[in-house]
């Protein structure tokens, strides 16, 4: 079993297969980014396989696929199917934006992924391409479709909402994720990277408070480990969560940590701590001495975040760490 030293146990690895992406979401990417990792240094998929073998070893049984965005990584399909089948790892999981989905919904349910989350931050097409620099609504929504028939369950879509830019827009969401029985999760931006910082933040406690009365929703719970908070119809036929990394941090149950495309472990996502494993696996580490190194890295994760008392602190951009 792993645990920091704050006693929390950690039994949950979100993976970054790529930074790249072939979006640039306001609040996550800058528009003219170039700064992406060299090939040579991304964990391959044997080195990836032997990281998680690890974790899983560790008592690590939740595992979801992000990046960057992942379906543009060659092969998630065939590293998917490898990850699945490790003894342990009882849930694999994948954050996409879904341009590339329609093509690869099939393969990668196939390959044992069952839940899916979704970045949509608007059904508006000129605003959904001012806010991801790309005019992609239709793929997405055809991505979504494709994951739906390939019998994903459940599908969260996740928009992160932003005062002035797409907060107008709450309630059509919530009707369209109603409609297609799509978990609907609201998120307040972080300020990871410039980007996260630049863009019109606002604290989503309010829309709780007026979602819950315009639709009569009822306090719930969701499977899934992660940190939001829900609203359920009292028919359980909507659900909608609530993020709230600043307004209400929810630190004191944090159940993980991150690894990136470069083999760096981050074990907060608010912090800039990190462990090398990829030189520890190119020197030609014995599997006792990678999982020392998992078990120091996760003792190192800090109490909390400090998104609020130090806004500049992480220079490094959520797609690089793996969201
Ligand atoms: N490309 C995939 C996607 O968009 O779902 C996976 C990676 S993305 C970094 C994962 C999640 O991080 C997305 O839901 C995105 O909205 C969220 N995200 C990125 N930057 C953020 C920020 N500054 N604050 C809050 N959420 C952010
Ligand atoms: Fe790409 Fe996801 Fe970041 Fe948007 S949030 S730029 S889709 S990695």
């Amino acid at each position: 079993m792993l645990h920091d030293n704050h006693g929390r146990r950690i039994d949950y690895l979100r993976l970054s297969v790529t930074d790249r992406c072939d979006m640039r979401c306001a609040y996550c990417m800058p528009e003219g980014f170039k700064g992406y990792e060299e090939p040579s240094l991304w964990l391959s998929f044997d080195e990836i396989e032997r990281v998680v073998a690890a974790f899983a070893h560790l008592g690590v049984q939740r595992l979801r696929l992000t990046g960057g965005e992942p379906l543009l990584r060659l092969g998630l399909a065939g590293l998917a199917r490898r990850l699945s089948a490790l003894p342990g790892i009882s849930d694999l999981s994948l954050s996409t934006n879904a341009t590339q989905l329609a093509r690869q919904a099939e393969g990668l349910r196939e390959a044992g992924i069952k839940r899916l989350n979704v970045s949509l931050d608007s059904l508006d097409r000129e605003r959904f391409a001012a806010i991801t620099r790309r005019d992609a609504l239709p793929a997405v929504l055809n991505g979504l479709a494709a994951a739906k028939a390939a019998g994903f369950s459940p599908i969260k879509i996740n928009m992160v909402v932003m005062a002035g830019v797409n907060d107008q827009e709450i309630d059509a969401m919530a009707d369209y994720c109603f409609e297609q029985r799509f978990i609907l999760r609201l998120i307040e931006t972080m300020p990871v990277g410039s980007t996260g910082r630049s863009t019109g933040f606002m604290t989503i406690g309010p829309i709780q408070e007026r979602l819950r009365a315009r639709l009569g929703l009822i306090d719930g719970l969701i499977p899934g480990g992660g940190p939001a908070r829900y609203l359920v119809s009292p028919d359980g036929r909507f659900s909608v969560g609530f993020i709230t990394p600043l307004s209400q941090h929810f630190c004191d149950s944090c159940n993980r940590v991150r690894l990136g495309v470069d083999g760096m472990l981050y074990p907060c996502l608010g912090d800039n701590g990190r462990l090398d494993l990829r030189s520890l696996l190119r020197y030609g580490c014995s599997d006792p001495e990678l999982e020392s190194a998992l078990i120091e890295g996760v003792r190192r994760k800090p109490l909390r975040h400090e998104f609020t008392e130090e806004p500049g602190k992480i220079v490094r951009f959520m797609s690089s760490t793996g969201g």
